[in-house]
């Protein structure tokens, strides 16, 4: 989960690392002067709280000297749609901005904590040239940035930190401070099981004291059971769908294209992608019903992706292992009636009990179109969405049904399809 700023500098703050006083955060103008009295005297900074970074290009960080400017750029922040290289085209939504007192700043440095996956251990992270865009930095100039990994057991030494502290140009009597900071940092990462704690800028001021000024952090979802209070808040970035398929118990993720998919099990999400992009084809979604789908969750999936208004054509994919094909033809028979279904489904079954499967889904008289094998069940979920009849999978594999296994043809067919359906 990734934390917002604000809340990644409340963690820091109550681990004694230097952040700018704060007046919180506001949602309403009428916020702003209990705000600005919290943070102390002007000039202020006023920031977009969004899980993103980039919001000071964007425009979704702004300095006031006065009351009168605070209230004009915080009026501007508020409901703005912030798009930043980080958020995608379409952008978020800014319903909270940070009142923080403004810092003087000399120099902007780099510095975080990520866990480096290929290690196996956590690593440091540090530039001299912070405030800008760390990966653009990486990719231009990466000798201008310093990584030195952190034995997971011993976590952060002095020696190290002194090190990191010299590299990124601090004077003498700023070591002291910049290493207890570093370990401090540390510790949070730890503590919070964290996967990424980043400070950019961490600043310099004029006067030769070190702040954290902005704060990025993200934490490991698979430690949510040590961390309740990250448990209980809300996603920020699911949708409306994604928190329903959360609550049924379904993964669920949103894509951008019309054939909705109904698949269990992540590696078979994959290649049914796989197969309808090269059907020519596009997924608009996937719900993955898992391993032990009954017919009520089937039904509550189907749901689910109806409500995509995108979505022009359904595809089942099911591998029935230790599930049987029956029991997922029961659980599309059901969901179908009752959810009224009216758009095309395409039903791929195979494994165990897949005859009996297929048999009843024929004789349920459900308006579904049965598939073979995954590509010809990817190829006439395609032609359903472009509405055109589609001709038997060359490979013969629609017509005998023992040729399933069979993923993909050697020999993508290149011919639109003509032909009939039954
Ligand atoms: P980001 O763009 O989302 O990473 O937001 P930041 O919090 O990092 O702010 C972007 C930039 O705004 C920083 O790199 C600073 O140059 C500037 N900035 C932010 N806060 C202050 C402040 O208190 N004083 C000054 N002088 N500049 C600030
Ligand atoms: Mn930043």
């Amino acid at each position: 989960m990734k934390l917002l700023e604000y809340e990644a500098k409340d963690l820091f703050r109550a681990k004694g690392i230097a952040v700018p006083p704060t007046g919180g955060t506001i949602r309403d103008l009428k916020q702003l002067a209990g705000a600005l009295k919290r943070a102390g005297k002007a000039p202020w900074v006023i920031k977009a709280q969004v899980l993103a970074g980039g919001r000071g290009k964007a425009g979704g960080v702004k300095l006031a000297k006065t009351p009168a400017e605070a209230k004009a750029v915080a009026k501007m922040i508020l409901g703005m749609t912030l798009i930043s290289p980080q958020t995608g085209p379409k952008g978020v939504l800014v319903r909270e901005v940070l009142v923080d007192r403004a810092t003087d700043i000399d120099r902007e440095l780099y510095l975080s904590i990520v866990l480096d996956r290929r290690e196996g251990r956590p690593a440091i992270i540090a530039s001299a040239e912070g405030g800008v865009e760390i990966e653009k930095l990486a990719h231009e100039r990466p000798e201008a940035i310093l990584r030195e990994p952190i034995d997971p057991i011993r976590g952060v030494e002095d020696w190290q930190a002194r090190r990191v502290g010299f590299a990124l140009g601090l004077k003498p009597e700023q070591i002291g401070p910049f290493v207890k900071m570093l370990k401090q940092l540390s510790r949070v990462f730890i503590d919070q099981d964290a996967n990424m704690v980043e400070v950019n800028p961490l600043v310099v001021t004029k006067k030769g004291d070190l702040i954290a000024l902005d704060a990025k952090m993200a934490t490991d979802d698979n430690a949510y059971y040590r961390h309740p209070e990250f448990a209980k808040r809300e996603d920020l970035e699911a949708t409306a769908l994604d928190k329903e398929a959360k609550k049924v118990g379904i993964n669920y993720i949103e894509l951008d294209g019309n054939i909705g998919c109904l698949v269990n099990g992540a590696g078979l999400a994959m290649a049914t992608m796989d197969t309808v992009s090269l059907a020519g084809g596009s997924p608009a979604n996937f719900l993955d019903v898992g391993g032990g789908a009954n017919a009520d969750q089937v039904t509550r999936a189907f749901q689910i992706i109806l409500k995509d208004k995108r979505v022009k054509a359904v595809l089942v994919n099911i591998f029935g292992g230790i599930m049987k094909c029956t029991t997922i033809a029961e659980g599309v028979i059901t969901a179908t009636k009752r959810v009224g279904l009216k758009l095309p489904l395409v039903v791929r079954l195979e494994g165990t009990q897949v005859e009996e499967g297929k048999a009843l889904l024929t004789k349920s008289g459900i308006k579904l179109i049965q598939a073979d094998s995954l590509w010809d069940a990817a190829q006439k979920a395609v032609a359903a969405v472009k509405n055109l009849p589609e001709e038997p999978a060359k490979n013969g594999a629609a017509k005998k049904g023992k040729a399933a296994g069979n993923l993909v043809p050697a020999a993508r067919p290149q011919r639109k399809t003509s032909g009939g359906q039954k």
